[in-house]
């Protein structure tokens, strides 16, 4: 389902890269601080032009500064960006929580589960909001970063040699 979502027009539809605009940023600021019921009025989003996004691996970055003063930055133009910016506020939201909470082990800061709170955000987000092609695609981008992961943790040197292992 994943494999043929990508190759489907509709998905290709979903992929098209869109502005990051002021109402966007203002819509996933809101929907994150609803479900997660934390308040992020005080998240900061810096946004730059593509033609300075040096990093083709990320589609937008959230850096922890203080209790509640994070910085999210995004490219100018993105795909589903306002699916984007809610990851990254699902971040901000985690990364709040844990560090006004930091007395209780249920916020975890290890890297993949703070991904599991800024997916669960994003996911919750698109089953509400958008449509099963971009379900999928986001499915498909989380199965991949899960496998690369997960690939570089058993310490194996490539795909070949994971699927060797029985790690997988
Ligand atoms: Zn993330």
């Amino acid at each position: 389902m994943i494999g043929s979502a990508y190759g489907a027009r509709a998905a290709q539809r979903a992929l098209a890269e869109q502005p990051v605009t002021a109402a966007g940023i203002e819509e996933a600021r809101e929907y994150v601080s609803s479900l997660m019921d934390v308040d992020l009025s005080t998240v900061m989003v810096e946004v730059v032009s593509n033609s300075k996004w040096g990093d083709s691996g990320a589609e937008g970055i959230h850096f922890k500064a203080g209790l509640d003063q994070h910085l999210i930055v995004m490219p100018s133009y993105v795909a589903s960006a306002i699916e984007v910016l809610v990851h990254e506020f699902g971040h901000a939201a985690h990364a709040i929580k844990q560090r006004q909470n930091g007395e209780y082990p249920c916020f975890f800061t290890a890297d993949g589960t703070v991904e599991l709170i800024s997916h669960y955000c994003q996911h919750h987000y698109i089953v509400e909001r958008l449509s099963r092609d971009h379900l999928l695609i986001a499915l498909g981008q989380l199965t991949t970063a899960s496998y690369a992961l997960s690939i570089q943790a058993s310490g194996t040197k490539d795909f070949d040699h994971y699927e060797a292992s029985g790690a997988a």
